[in-house]
């Protein structure tokens, strides 16, 4: 049967030409980063050699990067890293849970206060919200720069100098941004940026935390002085060889503009899907002016529909999508980033994810769309309560 992968937001597939770098450091190449033989120093160069990959995809000095074990590690660190008992953190509705619910730990444990700032029906924060709610305690704002449901680019460089004025930390969990659009820490004016391998076709597990220079942080692991000693433990050195590559071949390919070429594919799928009766964008507003996105991602309800109904259904033909919901206690919830946004709850449970990766084909778009309208159709008409005089509602 044949299979389409339209969820790379979740994950991506390993590149071939990231998987070959890596196989050496399986086998041949086997040594301790830290060891002072011959086998230590070929893989103690293979990691500085991706740092510099690494450091020029974000446009930093590679002595920023702290290479860690994915997105979570990296928004952990730099939010217990950087803030102390009884700081204030600003953060928003729509951040994904690596920082939610780290900051809910602060609040919890360490008494931390935490400002949740709303977003728009575009899912768009305003960076005057940022602003007001500094105080003189604030240490933090940690605000995304892409989300991962909807694909909506927050206003990040407003946010950074907003930040820099009230000599606040400025962090930004750049996981969907990174190898999509260009991320320069220097535009952003960010003190720590992280980055995730598997959301831009590296492997699982291995990420990174950029953190400007002379930014003093508390690791949160303790051990060896790896890492500068901001991370201790042993490298991951295929991991983070994966993660060289695939920075260095996301450059590349944002030089050469593939990211037009990718939105263009992503829009014609979207106009189609949006042609359909009773369908909106997630990230839209009702004038349909659009917020800014990635490339790769758009978020659509299908009313009527119960979004994990249609996943399955349409996974049984091959296709694979994804909800924004999340399993609670046996009960699906609706995505929280959606409900932030106004969406009701049935019209966020009927909502869906797709998104593209470097490995997706135009016929994959073709192969989607010729799955999608029919099954949204039919689980309408087994609905109990869709009925299309609703739509007038
Ligand atoms: N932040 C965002 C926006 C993400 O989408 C994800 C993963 O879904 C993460 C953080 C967590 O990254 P990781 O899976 O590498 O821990």
């Amino acid at each position: 049967m044949r299979r389409v992968y339209l969820d790379n937001n979740a994950t991506t597939p390993v590149l071939p030409e990231i998987l070959e770098a890596m196989r050496p450091y399986f086998g041949e190449h086997f040594g301790n980063a830290s060891s002072i033989h011959h086998h230590g120093q070929e893989t103690r160069a293979a990691v500085e050699r991706s740092r510099e990959s690494v450091a020029a995809l974000l446009h930093c000095r590679s002595s920023e990067l702290v290479f860690t074990s994915g997105g979570t590690e990296a928004d952990n660190l730099a939010i217990f890293g950087l803030t102390r008992e009884g700081d204030h953190i600003i953060t928003s509705t729509i951040e994904h849970h690596a920082v939610l619910n780290a900051c809910r730990h602060l609040a919890e444990a360490k008494h931390c206060d935490v400002t949740y700032i709303s977003v728009d029906g575009r899912g768009l924060l305003d960076p005057v919200d940022v602003k007001r709610a500094i105080r003189p305690n604030t240490k933090l704002v940690t605000i995304m720069f892409a989300n991962n449901e909807t694909g909506v680019l927050q206003p990040v460089a407003e946010i950074g100098k907003i930040a820099a004025e009230a000599d606040v930390y400025f962090h930004t969990d750049a996981v969907q941004a990174a190898g999509k659009v260009t991320v320069d820490v220097n535009e952003i004016c960010c003190d720590s940026l992280t980055i995730s391998g598997h959301k831009f076709h590296a492997p699982q597990g291995v990420g990174a935390l950029y953190l400007r220079k002379g930014t003093q942080l508390e690791p949160m692991l303790y051990g060896g002085s790896h890492e500068r000693s901001r991370r201790a433990g042993t490298e991951n050195v295929a991991g983070i060889v994966g993660l060289g590559k695939a920075a260095e071949l996301a450059s590349a390919s944002l030089d050469r503009g593939n990211d037009a070429k990718m939105a263009a594919a992503r829009d014609r799928m979207e106009r189609e899907l949006l042609a359909l009766e009773a369908t909106g964008l997630n990230g839209a507003d009702s004038n349909s002016g659009r917020a800014p996105r990635v490339p790769n991602t758009t978020n659509v309800y299908f009313d009527g529909i119960e979004g994990e109904a249609l996943v399955i259904a349409l996974d049984l033909k091959g296709l694979a999508v994804s909800t924004g919901a999340a399993c609670s206690s046996g009960a699906i919830e609706p995505s929280h980033v959606l409900t932030a946004m106004g969406l009701s709850r049935d019209r966020a449970k009927a909502s869906i994810r797709f998104s593209l990766g470097k490995q997706n084909t135009e016929e994959d778009v073709d192969f989607a769309l010729g799955l999608i309208p029919e099954t949204v159709a039919r689980l309408r008409d087994l609905s109990p309560t869709w009925s299309k005089s609703a739509l007038s509602i």
